[in-house]
């Protein structure tokens, strides 16, 4: 198909194993999203060039849908190498000014709300590890030079393949995350927002270290809406393949959210009453994502008054609320 993004997989060190960059050739080589700084990220990048007769050297623009560095990583090395834009939404130009505050966020808000949803964390806890791992993949996301940092509005056109494509913001996953449309041949790249497994909500503030934790799947639940609502008949996603039925998707992945969320009301309700205790209930891995989903799924229940959340310096603590007639 003329005009179709070309899919280049790259490797990750993240959960997903792998995140795709796309490559339009025309009118001049650019990418979307270009995975995180490593070598062997590098190379994917080089052969996947390579089987398209161009080099790194030769991409003109990288566009960034969200500010995760599996996506936005490698950017700056790439700018480094032939002066590439990189283009940015308004949404993320903060965050990609000052990389090093993102791992900032994601430490203290592993320690500070996971570390109280745990109950009592020590040093060797899974969760203090998990987030010092996090830090030191801080070398996966390369600086941008400042000179080469551009900045597209939600709302605008880009023009990819010869073809005009729509900003649309898609928070919830992650709270800079665009997607971009293709309103006549009803094409989607979908980032995050929309993939074969569904997206959890990532740990993140209200502006700086001082702001409160964003809650996420509530706010992934109404880009779902806006989404449902685009006319599109294919996406190409940020993970994975591309997706023909995305309709049945979007409906599949609601279902699994709500039926999660009433499991997690069903077990408070029969006296659990604490996350320590309702994790593994739900779950039986520890990884990261499920971590904020399931705060996702607190959230919602808090939204709906189903739950009470009870914080105070050490602890939260939350019990079923009863209906009373
Ligand atoms: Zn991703």
């Amino acid at each position: 198909m003329k005009n179709t993004p070309i899919r280049i997989e790259l490797p990750t060190i993240y959960g997903m194993q792998t995140v795709n960059s796309f490559l339009f050739k025309e009118p001049e080589p650019i990418l979307i999203d270009c995975g995180e700084n490593t070598e062997e990220s590098w190379q994917a990048l080089t052969k996947g060039l390579a089987d398209n007769d161009l080099t790194i050297a030769d991409i003109k623009k990288v566009y960034i849908t969200h500010t995760h560095t599996d996506h936005v990583g490698m950017a700056g090395r790439i700018a480094k190498v032939n002066g590439a834009e990189i283009w940015v939404s308004d949404k993320s130009h903060d965050y990609v000014l000052n990389p090093t505050s993102y791992y900032k966020i994601i430490r203290k808000l592993t320690i500070d709300t996971t570390a109280k949803l745990w109950g009592e964390v020590t040093p060797d806890s899974p969760l203090i590890k998990f987030s010092a791992s996090m830090e030191k993949n801080k070398d996966t996301w390369v600086d941008i030079p400042k000179e080469l940092l551009k900045v597209y509005k939600v709302g605008d056109y880009l023009n990819f393949g010869n073809e005009n494509w729509k900003v649309i913001f898609m928070p919830g996953h992650s709270n800079t995350q665009t997607i971009y449309l293709q309103e006549e041949t009803k094409k989607m790249l979908s980032a995050d927002m929309l993939l074969s497994v569904t997206p959890t909500p990532f740990y993140e503030l209200t502006g700086g270290l001082t702001g409160e934790r964003i809650k996420g799947l509530p706010i992934m639940l109404q880009s779902y809406e806006t989404l449902n609502n685009l006319d599109f008949s294919v996406a190409f996603p940020g993970h994975y393949d591309t997706i023909t039925n995305p309709k049945e998707i979007i409906s599949n992945q609601l279902a699994h959210i709500h039926k999660r969320k009433l499991q997690c009301l069903e077990f408070i309700k029969n006296g659990i009453n604490n996350y320590q205790d309702l994790y593994p209930a739900m779950y039986n891995r520890f990884t990261f994502p499920a971590i904020t989903m399931l705060v996702g799924y607190l959230d919602l229940l808090v939204g709906e008054e189903k739950i009470h959340w009870q914080e105070d310096e050490k602890s939260i603590r939350f019990e079923a609320i009863k209906l009373t007639v």
